[in-house]
């Protein structure tokens, strides 16, 4: 993939492994930055899952200061700083989702 902040975007998903192996993690939704025994909140797991390893892999971080699931460990290879956090929030939090609204017919 040619644009760095869509590929950086997949791993603030199905992220477990790659957050155990980093050593900070930072937020694409606040911008903060927190290491990742910090972080207690997993999604993608129910209660018959919990000893499967494949499933426990493919959990998702929430971030512990706003609860989003936009995580990234420092293991994927981006820089976890300002200025990437402040990019990536740029390019998928306000452009997709706050969208104009339709001129009204
Ligand atoms: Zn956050």
């Amino acid at each position: 993939m040619s644009n760095p902040l869509l590929a950086a975007y997949r791993y603030t998903t199905n992220n477990w492994t790659m957050i155990q192996e980093s050593r900070l993690c930072g937020c694409c939704n606040c911008m903060q930055t927190f290491p990742p025994d910090e972080i207690v909140g997993w999604t993608g797991l129910d209660f018959n899952q919990v000893d499967d390893p494949v499933a426990v892999a493919k959990q998702t971080a929430m971030c512990p200061r706003c609860g989003s699931e936009a995580v990234l460990g420092d293991k994927s290879g981006y820089p976890i700083d300002q200025p990437f956090l402040s990019r990536m929030n740029e390019a998928w939090f306000q452009r997709t989702l706050i969208r104009p609204s339709k001129p009204k017919a």
